[in-house]
């Protein structure tokens, strides 16, 4: 197999290279961790490959906007992709190789096949994003059968969708281990994501009230205030006096992801808020 390089890493196009790519990888008896991102990369997609270089011997970045994962009326289109200045930062990061397939390589014609994990999904961006997670462990199982990694990182920020590759990595006995890496945040809180390009420099300073929000529920925790409706009422405030429009806020069991009424166990609080046009994450632990 001819190796092409970009920026100094090495790239990687179909799911057969990829297949060989791995093999001679493991015949020269390196274990092998695998980054699922969409590019557009930033420190919290670095701090992946940070946690991934810790469990393995060499890493691998896909790079890949899944079609699936979007809705009609969402930004496929518009989603940032730069992958030379990506595979600057994978190189200088140390990731071992870019695996960057097109679209039919990953759906050819005949596709029709789909993974879907059922009740973890419902909820939360599921219920405001129809399809989308089907789409995303579909993407992320491919990836895993693939890959033959040891291990595969993914970042808390996306805390609904961690459950769910979990999930789906027990269910479906996959035998790559799945790591969460706690949120990047830019200096103001705002957690990071390829999307924040889409805020103007005001709706950015705004958004950071997303975190705050998240912030202060954990502080009311601490103090004794345990009960839910009170906590996302504050919490709700706080986005909303700051410009934002909120999709949801609600605090659930942390890993199963039911509502909760009161902060009695280990619960994340999650938010998703729109700041002008452009849909923003964020999550955080609440502990009691
Ligand atoms: P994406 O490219 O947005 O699909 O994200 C790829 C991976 O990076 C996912 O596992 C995300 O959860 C993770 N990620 C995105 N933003 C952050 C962040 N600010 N901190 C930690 N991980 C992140």
């Amino acid at each position: 197999m001819a190796i092409e390089t970009l920026a100094g890493v090495a790239i990687v196009r179909t799911p057969t290279d990829l297949r060989a790519w791995t093999r001679s990888q493991r015949q020269a008896g390196h274990s092998v961790a695998l980054v699922p991102t969409m590019g557009a990369l930033h420190a919290g997609h670095l701090s992946l490959v940070e946690l991934a270089q810790r469990h393995a011997d060499v890493v691998l970045m896909s790079i890949f906007v899944n079609p699936l994962q979007f809705g009609p009326r969402e930004d496929f289109s518009a989603y940032p992709r730069q992958l030379l200045d990506d595979c600057t930062l994978a190189s200088q990061a140390g990731v071992h190789a870019v695996f960057t397939p097109d679209r039919t390589s990953m759906y050819p014609p005949g596709f029709q096949t789909h993974v879907e994990v059922e009740q973890l999904t419902q909820g939360l961006c599921g219920a405001s994003r129809p399809g989308h997670f089907r789409g995303v462990t579909t993407v992320v199982c491919k990836l895993l059968n693939l890959a033959m990694a040891d291990v595969a990182v993914f970042g808390d920020k996306d805390w609904q969708q961690l459950q769910a590759i979990k999930r789906m990595a027990l269910d479906l006995n996959h035998p790559t281990a799945i790591l969460g890496a706690p949120i990047v945040r830019e200096p103001g809180g705002l957690a990071m994501s390829s999307r924040n390009v889409y805020l103007s420099a005001d709706e950015r300073a705004r958004a950071q009230a997303i975190h705050r929000a998240l912030d202060e529920m954990q502080t009311q925790v601490s103090a004794g205030q345990h009960e839910v409706a009170t906590l996302l009422e504050h919490a709700r405030d706080t986005i909303t006096a700051a410009g934002g429009r909120i999709d949801y806020a609600a605090v659930c069991d942390a890993e199963a992801l039911t509502p909760l009424l009161q902060v009695d166990r280990p619960a994340r609080a999650l938010v998703a808020a729109f700041f002008g046009a452009t849909r923003l994450l964020d999550n955080c632990a609440l502990v009691p």
